[in-house]
Order: C-alpha cells, then sequence, then structure tokens
C-alpha cells in the first residue's frame, strides 16, 4: 500500500544554457535534466519520506533509463511506469528570456509519454492509495492520457482516496476554452485544488485570487490552494483564508516549483499537521527548489526543509 500516486507524463527537459537565446539558434544547451510535472511531484513526495508510486510510460532509450534510475534511486515504486519499444522517451526543450517568460519544444504527444492509456491505471493500485495527484499537463499530452488521468481519479474517489489536482496548464500554451473543458471533469472529483494564480484567474474568469478561490470551491474542492511565485500562497477553505509569504530567496530556476509544492503540501498532509504547518512547508519546499537548476532538483529530504524553515526569512 502506497501514501501517493501520481500519473502522467514522464520526459527529459534539455535546458538553454543562457538567457534569451532562441531555440532556431545554434548554441548550447544543458541536459537531459528528468521532468515532467507528475514526476517531478512524485519524486518530491517520496524524497520527503512518503511511500510513493508512479504510472507512466518511457521509451526503450537511455532517456528513459535515466528515468527509471532516478525515480528508482529516490524510492519511488515503479511497477507500473511501463516501458515501451519503438517510441522514444518524451522531451522538452526550454529557453527563457531575461523576462522570466519560457519557451519550449515538445516532442510529446508522439512519444512514450503520449501513449499513457487508461490500461495502465490498475484500479486496486490506485484505490488502495491516500492521495491520487493528477496533473493538468497529463491531460493536454494526449486523448489517452487524459482517459487515464479521469480513470485514475473515479477509480480513486468511488474507493474513498483522496484526490489532488493541479491545473498546471499554461494559458499561454494553451486556449481558456480547452483548458475549462479538460480540467472540469477534474474540478468535480477534486478534494484538493492547487493552481497557480494565472491558472485560477483562466479556470474561473476571476481576477482575483480569493474569489477565483472561493469559485473552485463551489466546484466540489474542500480546499483551494493558489501559488503565487515569490507572493507565497493562499489556502482557502469554507471555512476561511490562510495567506502565506514565500520564503526570501534567490531564485536561480523556477522550473517545477509548483510541482514541488504539491508534493509537500500532500506530505504535510499526510503527517497529520495543521493547514498553516502544510502552506509554510510547502512554500519551503518551492523555496529550497528554485535555488536549484534543474526541474527535479527540489529538496532531498524532510529534515532539509525543516532545517531550512528553521533559519530562512520570510518576504514582508
Ligand atoms: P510551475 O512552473 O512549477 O508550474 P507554479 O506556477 O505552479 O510553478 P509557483 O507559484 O511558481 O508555482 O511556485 C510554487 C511555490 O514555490 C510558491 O508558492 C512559492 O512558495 C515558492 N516559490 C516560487 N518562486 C519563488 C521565489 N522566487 N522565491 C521564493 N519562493 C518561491
Ligand atoms: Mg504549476
Amino acid at each position: 500500500m502506497l501514501e501517493v500516486i501520481a500519473l502522467g507524463e514522464i520526459l527529459v527537459e534539455v535546458m538553454r544554457k543562457k538567457r534569451d537565446v532562441p531555440h532556431y539558434v545554434p548554441d548550447e544547451y544543458l541536459g537531459p535534466y528528468p521532468s515532467g510535472a507528475p514526476a517531478i511531484f512524485i519524486d518530491a513526495v517520496a524524497r520527503l519520506g512518503a511511500s510513493a508510486g508512479f504510472i507512466g510510460v518511457v521509451g526503450d532509450d537511455d532517456f528513459g533509463k535515466m528515468l527509471i534510475d532516478r525515480l528508482k534511486s529516490d524510492g519511488v515504486d515503479i511497477r507500473y511506469l511501463r516501458v515501451l519499444p519503438g517510441y522514444t522517451t518524451g522531451t522538452a526543450f526550454v529557453m527563457y528570456y531575461s523576462s522570466g517568460e519560457r519557451k519550449f519544444v515538445f516532442h510529446l504527444r508522439h512519444s512514450a509519454a503520449g501513449q499513457l492509456s487508461p490500461e495502465d491505471v490498475r484500479p486496486e493500485y490506485v484505490g488502495a492509495a491516500k492521495f491520487v495527484h493528477v496533473m493538468g499537463s497529463a491531460l493536454s499530452v494526449s486523448e489517452s492520457s487524459r482517459e487515464a488521468c479521469y480513470k485514475a481519479a473515479r477509480e480513486a474517489k468511488k474507493r474513498g482516496v483522496k484526490v489532488t489536482f493541479d491545473p498546471n496548464l499554461r494559458p499561454e500554451l494553451l486556449d481558456v476554452d480547452t483548458i475549462r473543458r479538460i480540467c472540469a471533469p477534474m474540478l468535480a472529483l477534486s478534494d484538493i485544488v492547487m493552481p497557480s494564480e494565472a491558472e485560477a484567474q483562466a479556470l474561473t474568469g476571476k481576477e482575483d485570487p480569493l474569489e477565483a478561490g472561493r469559485e473552485l470551491l463551489r466546484h466540489g474542492a474542500e480546499i483551494v490552494v493558489i501559488k503565487m511565485g515569490e507572493k507565497g500562497s493562499m489556502l482557502i477553505t469554507k471555512e476561511g483564508v490562510l495567506r502565506e509569504p514565500a520564503y526570501d530567496v534567490e531564485e536561480v530556476d523556477p522550473t517545477g516549483a509548483g510541482d514541488v509544492f504539491d508534493g509537500a503540501f500532500v506530505v504535510g498532509l499526510l503527517r497529520g499537521w495543521e493547514l498553516r504547518r502544510c502552506l509554510e512547508f510547502a512554500n519551503a519546499a518551492g523555496a529550497i527548489k528554485v535555488m536549484n537548476f534543474g526541474p527535479m532538483e527540489g529538496p532531498r529530504s524532510m529534515n532539509e526543509v525543516l532545517q531550512f524553515m528553521k533559519r530562512a526569512k520570510k518576504r514582508d
């Protein structure tokens, strides 16, 4: 029996070394780094000490090998991480502008990651967990990946397993109508929804994060957590609102902060902490992630986060 199960795309990311160098000119890249929002999430959960399992698909190649080795060495159960011959492992090339904006070239839909399907989701496996986590990005990789996520959430819900959902679909990459349409079934099935500020706005049409959060509660969630980068995070329930400032750290690479945050928040809940502490802990895990280069290079242990919280300062 595992505490947390996630499913979706797992891929390698190859990153521009320098800012402002577009993908259409030759220059240096760094990588491959292990990535994919659901994979980053589950790796963080395992490193923070909870038992974790991952459902996904990689190709029979060296990128796939690296991903398998990484999850395995961090203790993630990979019995349902399928190796699919004839497809290459999912890949993303990413570059940053000085403005903080990112630009991607993806090889996902036609990669192994895009072949995740409902048959990969065993009802008895997800049904025995305490939490099942779905990322919105996995809803847009391919139709079969989307159906796999819906199935995992339905099977979890049926058995009383908590469903957590991070919409994680950038309005700049996908039109708002599509985002709303593919997220709607997940919002109805989720106990906890964890969007970024922009995603909360896109999903609800409400500018104010508090109003957006309240609107998301009306879709069925009991807790909404809105991630706001260096402004920290906000938690909304029927009972009220909690706000937590971010930690004051130097941002080296923000990719994956939201995914690590989600993982840390779920681990806090698993340990029975009160919501304020879960939020603070998740902010700390996110802050540690942004200080490190590489999408999956967040905190290595629960103790690292707890020590960080003792000495780090929060932003005003
Ligand atoms: P992702 O790009 O991974 O999807 P996101 O938009 O879902 O990110 P963010 O709000 O960027 O999530 O980051 C999650 C959390 O990490 C924030 O709520 C905050 O606590 C922490 N964090 C992110 N950026 C910073 C920063 N520059 N300084 C301090 N903390 C940060
Ligand atoms: Mg996110």
